[in-house]
């Protein structure tokens, strides 16, 4: 049937964009409205011709047919970045189940009442022996903010004003007094214009070894054929993955055409930006999650009016309104923070591929440890696949990785978190002077219980997750709610030492202080990194050489390069392996790798030590021996058994409410609702099971979990959930449904 209505919004730039006006679609334009179309409609009592977008269709207005106007044209000429992302967003809603307005809200950032910024540079005025001499003044007053200023703009003496305030985390406070000083100027953009010119020493590319020029080359014909694809590049890390997305933007751009670059806001440092601002200067731009709805509109709008070709930055950045799109490329594509963690909760990946399709775009993904989707379409021919197996910098070499038993150690009477291998190494490096870092790769809140003398935890019988240690003592298991009260001894070996698995970084820490006082430490976690500067404040200080040690979560594995670093210890490697995920493994095996890749990064010697009760289980296993292909298949084997993704799709469904009586109410009657169909279509229904956490701030949580290989039939299920809650309103009033896809 015909949509008759459309609902438009008027000037996005101004209007909230949840005010929308019904329109009538006239006959004659019935074939070319739709969603992302920009019309020319009457408005207002002299209705006076206005511009808008349509952002919807429908067979029934909201109010008196007969007096709802007429769209009165559409608007000719190319299709805008605007429409675009208007169509994405429809996308949006449809693929991951949103509202349109909370579609258009993510892609469109909402104009703030804010005076624009100017684009500015903080440049360097005095010569280098004064610098120097500045320098060590400021270090002898430890002014640490202004060494961390002067010492980056010995390496650029130009550094864009958004570094300085973002990744370098500079206060108006520190700037200041330098400007007054003269030792640098405040400049406009405009002076600014000349890159070339003024960003410093690394402006030259360098030369791209074999395999790397070999992706560049294949990338080129490609783009030159006008062939657009996904490639998805295997790349062990420092294998120099950066310099060649580097040397495909720079193909690109020279078209005249423009580029996304993803990075993950914990690997997005002041070395990652500089290397970008290097060699591309002023046509680059730079968003992060600190600036400011407004700072945020401002960039994108630098984007629309053609000021910059490169947009770089986490998530958000996929929405950057460029109309000459041509390419976007995802670093760290197996970064959990691609996933958005509210509604809609798209993915990253799947977003990029979908805009490069609709712009005629190539997306390039890049990984030492893809995830499992990606390889498993790189491995159908979807994407197409490199793979970069040699470290990129002449006589830097993977570390050598070792494997420690931990029960070993324990039936060995050592009961300290650091094994004697791990300890006797330690003290090797302090007295070479060289660094260290001590990983431990906890994410959230590990709250299950293990065996200290088999190295078992304790599993769900149903659901091969681990259980979790509620506080009344139970075991419970947070897929299919399976519970069992707390054992005192291990249901494997009859060991009696088995307990709630949690060593924290400040714990370790004073363990590390304690056993070699000498040391100076430093700790990287979220309480040390959430007052203002504390994480890129903590990376240069360790960069600086101010520490021998420094500790962390996965927080210091990306982003920096530390020379100096020849010892990567990782206390526990299960912490990650027992949180109740199916990607558990997964992610594991990531870290592993990646903590590993921090060691070695010049010629010198470079050694790894992974300290697990399990040092049978694949993901270490293979994570030591760096060995991604191996990896995968197993860790496909266990999908493919359990029916998780990639190999099925997983539709989550959560319901949320203030009142529990209500929630379970409505959780039963939506899963007895579903069950025929679910039936029918063969498709796995799981619970509902309360969440892994039930109740965060008086808020009850349950969820029902959809298995199918199919999207589409998945999507139909959604549908009807949709359905049902609208027919059922009053079971679902004060009930929040939101649904995840994966
Ligand atoms: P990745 O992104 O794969 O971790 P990078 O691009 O950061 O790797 O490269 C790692 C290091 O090797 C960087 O210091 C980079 O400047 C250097 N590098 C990359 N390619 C080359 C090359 N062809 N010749 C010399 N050094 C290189
Ligand atoms: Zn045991
Ligand atoms: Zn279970």
């Amino acid at each position: 049937m015909t949509k008759r209505f459309a609902q438009i919004i008027i000037d996005i730039s101004h209007e909230k964009v949840d005010r929308t006006f019904d329109y009538r679609i006239p006959p004659q334009l019935e074939d070319r409205i739709s969603v992302g179309v920009l019309v020319k409609i009457p408005f207002g009592k002299g209705n006076s011709l206005r511009k808008g977008y349509v952002v919807g269709m429908t067979d029934h207005a909201d109010y008196d047919a007969d007096k709802i106007k007429e769209i009165a044209g559409i608007v000719e000429g190319s299709v805008s970045a605007e429409s675009q992302l208007i169509m994405l967003a429809w996308w949006l809603k449809e693929q991951y189940g949103s509202t349109m307005n909370q579609a258009l809200k993510t892609v469109l950032p909402v104009k703030q009442k804010v005076k624009p910024k100017e684009k500015k540079v903080l440049r360097l005025l005095i010569p280098e022996e004064q610098l120097e001499a500045v320098t060590a003044e400021a270090e002898k007053k430890s002014y640490k903010a202004r060494v961390r200023l002067f010492k980056a703009l010995k390496e650029n003496p130009v550094i864009p004003y958004e570094v300085a305030s973002g990744q370098m985390n500079l206060s108006a406070a520190t700037i200041k007094p330098v400007i007054e000083k003269g030792y640098v100027a405040l400049e406009s953009e405009e002076i600014f214009r000349n890159p070339v010119k003024d960003a410093g020493g690394r402006v030259k590319a360098v030369d791209l070894n074999g395999e790397q020029q070999a992706v560049v080359d294949v990338f080129c014909e490609d783009y030159e054929a006008g062939k657009r694809e996904t490639y998805l590049i295997h790349g062990i890390t420092g294998s120099g993955k950066t310099e060649v997305y580097m040397e495909m933007i720079s193909r690109v751009i020279s078209e005249g055409m423009q580029v996304i670059v993803l990075i993950p806001e914990i690997a997005l440092t002041y070395q990652t930006v500089m290397r970008f601002y290097g060699r591309f200067g002023n046509r680059v731009s730079i968003i992060n999650s600190r600036l400011s709805a407004g700072e945020r509109y401002d960039q994108f709008e630098r984007a629309r009016g053609g000021d910059i070709d490169i947009m770089i930055g986490p998530r958000s950045a996929l929405f950057t309104p460029f109309s000459r799109l041509g390419l976007i490329i995802i670093d760290e594509e197996h970064e959990g923070a691609y996933k958005s963690e509210v509604v809609p909760r798209y993915h990253a990946r799947e977003v990029a591929v979908k805009r490069a399709q609709m712009q005629n775009a190539s997306v390039v993904l890049g990984s030492a440890t893809p995830s499992l989707e990606a390889y498993t379409k790189a491995l159908r021919g979807e994407y197409r696949l490199f793979s970069l197996h040699t470290r990129a910098k002449a006589d830097s070499r993977l570390a050598d990785v070792a494997v420690v038993d931990l029960r070993e150690e324990l039936k060995d009477g050592n009961k300290s978190i650091f094994s004697r291998q791990l300890q006797q190494m330690i003290g090797d490096r302090l007295e070479k002077k060289e660094q260290i870092m001590m990983f431990i790769n906890r994410r959230g809140y590990a709250n299950f219980v293990s065996c200290r003398s088999c190295g078992e935890a304790i599993k769900c019988p149903h659901c091969d997750v681990t259980l979790t240690l509620h506080k009344d003592n139970r075991l419970v298991c947070h897929y299919c709610g399976y519970s069992i009260p707390m054992p005192d001894q291990c249901p494997s070996c009859g060991s009696p030492y088995i307990a709630n698995f949690g060593v924290g970084t400040q714990k370790i820490e004073m363990m590390t202080k304690k056993m070699f006082p000498q040391a100076r430490v430093l700790r990287m976690d979220l309480d040390t990194t959430s007052k203002k500067g504390g994480h890129e404040e903590i990376l240069s200080a360790f960069a600086e050489g101010e520490a021998d040690i420094l500790i962390g979560t996965q927080m210091i594995v990306k982003g920096h390069d530390f020379p100096d670093v020849t010892l990567v210890g990782v206390l526990a490697a299960d912490l990650s392996l027992y949180t109740p995920d199916y990607r558990a493994a997964e992610r594991t095996f990531q870290l592993l790798t990646q903590a590993a890749g921090r060691a070695g990064r010049d010629a010198r010697h470079g050694d790894v030590i992974i300290q697990t009760y399990n040092p049978e289980h694949y993901s270490i296993v293979t994570a030591a021996g760096q060995d991604y292909e191996n990896f995968y298949r197993q860790e496909m084997a266990y999908r493919r058994l359990m029916k998780y993704p990639p190999v099925n799709v997983l539709f989550t469904v959560q319901m949320a409410s203030k009142s529990e009586a209500a929630l379970v109410e409505a959780a039963d009657r939506l899963a007895a609702h579903i069950t025929p169909q679910a039936d029918e279509e063969k498709v796995q229904m799981i619970g509902p099971v309360d969440a892994s956490v039930y109740k965060i701030n008086d808020i009850y949580r349950k969820i029902l979990y959809l298995k199918q290989e199919n999207y589409d039939i998945l999507i139909k299920i959604r549908d009807s959930i949709d359905c049902f809650q609208q027919e059922k309103s009053e079971i679902f009033k004060g009930i929040v449904v939101q649904y995840d896809f994966s």
